[in-house]
């Protein structure tokens, strides 16, 4: 499966869609989710277009993550979270529905279940 740059992630990232951004650098920029799975769910993703982790590059993935550590630390102290979940989903058949790479980084309380 090849990359399709005709995809909501790159459309937020050109501003081309609005978004509830929370931070941005040259590598990657981190948005709200519009259907949070719990409150402070942020989505980080890759300005470098790949179709997910399965085909990504490198050298981005190596500097994205930095990214999902440094933003997952920052949501888990603006969220008083007792724990980040991170989930990805590469293809169909995993959950996928938007098919530009990106990492969810799920806030957890203790004693609080979550949307699934
Ligand atoms: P899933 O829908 O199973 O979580 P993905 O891992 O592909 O599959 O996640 C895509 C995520 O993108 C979803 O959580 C969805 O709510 C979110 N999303 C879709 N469109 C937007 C948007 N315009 N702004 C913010 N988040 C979005």
């Amino acid at each position: 499966m090849s990359y399709d740059p005709d995809n909501i992630f790159t459309k937020i990232i050109a501003g081309e869609i609005p978004s509830h951004k929370v931070y941005e650098d040259n590598v990657c920029i981190s948005i709200m989710d519009i259907m949070p799975e719990a409150p402070g769910h942020v989505l980080v993703v890759p300005k470098q277009g790949s179709r997910n982790l399965l085909d990504a590059d490198a050298d981005t993935l190596a500097d994205v993550i930095k990214r999902v550590q440094k933003i997952g630390n920052a949501v888990k102290k603006a969220m008083n979270a007792d724990g980040i979940l991170l989930r990805q989903a590469n293809e169909e058949a995993a959950g996928q529905t938007v098919y530009h790479l990106h990492f969810h980084l799920i806030p957890c309380h203790k004693n609080v279940s979550r949307r699934d």
